[in-house]
């Protein structure tokens, strides 16, 4: 019996090689992805970083925008920055707890300029753009000039967006999506964000 058994997976799996490579080569265009993490869950920041590191260790340049991390100690930006990599935080400190619309806008500006930079820059092969579904949803920075930014940029280069509840624009226009989502979190048991799991 265990040979029979040995058989059959043997032919499962030439049969899924063969669908797989069937696909690979199906796939031929190249082009730079725009990629959309959202959703509740914990794991959309480290995916946008996991990336940026994968193309950092490939000698790639990569540049950061932060839209939400204001102030706090940021593991990422201590170890990318000694790598090169172009890094802009909003400077307010944005959070759920801000209450002054007017500084927060003009702070989402500002950085949001240094994105418009990038997203011509073709030396540039990938852009992480952290948090900026929040610009959106309060209404900061104008949904179709992301838009538009994303749509003229640079044929090879990559951008990554994260954040939650992701407007169904930027959905429409990614090439990947995935969606995060929360089954429990640490926080809700009473436990404190760690250093180098949650910052
Ligand atoms: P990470 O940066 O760890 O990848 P994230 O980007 O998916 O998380 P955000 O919504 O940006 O999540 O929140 C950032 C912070 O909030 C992190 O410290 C993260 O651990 C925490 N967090 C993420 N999801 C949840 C959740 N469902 N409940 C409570 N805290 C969360
Ligand atoms: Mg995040």
């Amino acid at each position: 019996m265990p040979n029979q058994n040995t058989q059959q997976h043997k032919l499962r799996q030439q049969k899924l090689k063969q669908a797989v490579d069937a696909r690979i080569d199906a796939a031929k265009q190249e082009k730079g992805l725009v990629l959309v993490i959202t959703g509740n869950g914990k794991g959309k920041t480290t995916s946008g970083f996991g990336m940026v590191a994968r193309a950092v260790g490939h000698q790639q340049q990569c540049g950061v925008a932060q839209f939400i991390k204001g102030t706090w100690d940021n593991g990422e930006k201590n170890l990318l920055e000694q790598l090169g990599v172009e890094f802009h935080v909003m400077a307010t400190g944005f959070t759920w707890e801000t209450q002054d619309k007017n500084a927060d806008t003009l702070a989402a500006q500002e950085i949001w300029k240094q994105c418009q930079r990038m997203l011509q820059d073709s030396l540039l092969d990938v852009v992480l753009l952290d948090e900026i579904t929040y610009m959106v949803t309060y209404g900061y920075i104008e949904l179709e000039e992301i838009v538009a930014a994303i749509e003229s940029r640079p044929a090879m280069q990559s951008v990554i967006i994260t954040g939650r509840a992701a407007h169904r624009r930027l959905i429409e226009i990614a090439d990947t999506v995935s969606e995060v989502r929360n089954v429990k979190h640490a926080f809700e048991s009473g436990i404190k964000a760690r250093k180098g799991i949650d910052w």
